[in-house]
């Protein structure tokens, strides 16, 4: 009932060990299977639960290094859970030198497209901003295949509906999505249902 167990490299085994991370929590048990066997989640569980490394690890697991374009996208819905996402995957793939930006409002927008333009496995950001790349063309989503809808409940509560969906949008449908939300109300429901494919259900 520990790390060992599952089947990732020794870069994020390390990583994890470096991190004092000795067991998953339940929802990383229930979720990193299933992730790394590339199947749709709708998770429903809060802060605290351990859910960000739940998307984290098998994200870092599955990046293909040498791909210079995002493979990863995570839509949170305010910057300070953005910074903290990007920070944890960080973490969680240093050993693989995986190279995780931030894009939010209310900061510059051309110093998050100059660190756009390096090598960025996975890109986390506020809807609007992450938006406000895609027209412009400073962020690229044709090799993205994890979609993370982080803290949806919370995302349509701050109106953010019409961006998220127009962002999915844009996103290759040959993909994984991973939809985390403390609770599930019609709208979330929705949104699962219009853009996921069977997706596993987990409570916690
Ligand atoms: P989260 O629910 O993602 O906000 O995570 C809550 C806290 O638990 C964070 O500080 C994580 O670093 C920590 N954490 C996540 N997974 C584990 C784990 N398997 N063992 C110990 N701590 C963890």
């Amino acid at each position: 009932n520990n790390f060992n167990s599952l089947p990732l490299s020794e870069d994020i085994q390390k990583a994890l060990t470096s991190l004092d991370y000795k067991k998953p929590t339940e929802v990383q048990e229930k979720v990193i299977p299933a992730a790394l066997e590339k199947k749709d989640l709708v998770v429903k569980s809060q802060t605290g639960s351990g859910k960000t490394a739940s998307f984290g690890i098998p994200i870092c697991e599955l990046i293909d290094w040498e791909e210079n374009k995002p493979q990863a996208l995570i839509l949170t819905p305010t910057r300070e859970l953005a910074v903290q996402v990007k920070q944890d995957l960080t973490n969680i793939g240093r050993f693989k030198r995986i190279k995780a930006t931030a894009v939010y409002g209310k900061s510059p927008f051309d110093k998050q497209k100059l660190e756009l333009k390096q090598k960025s496995h996975v890109v986390v950001g506020t809807p609007g901003r992450v938006m406000d790349h895609i027209e412009k063309g400073t962020l690229k989503l044709d090799k993205v295949k994890y979609l993370v809808i982080d803290e949806a409940d919370e995302m349509l509560n701050m109106g953010f509906i019409d961006q998220v969906e127009a962002i999915i949008k844009e996103v290759p449908k040959n993909r994984v999505t991973m939809l985390f939300s403390a609770t599930l109300p019609e709208d979330v429901e929705k949104l699962s249902i219009k853009y996921m494919k069977n997706p596993v259900q987990v409570e916690i």
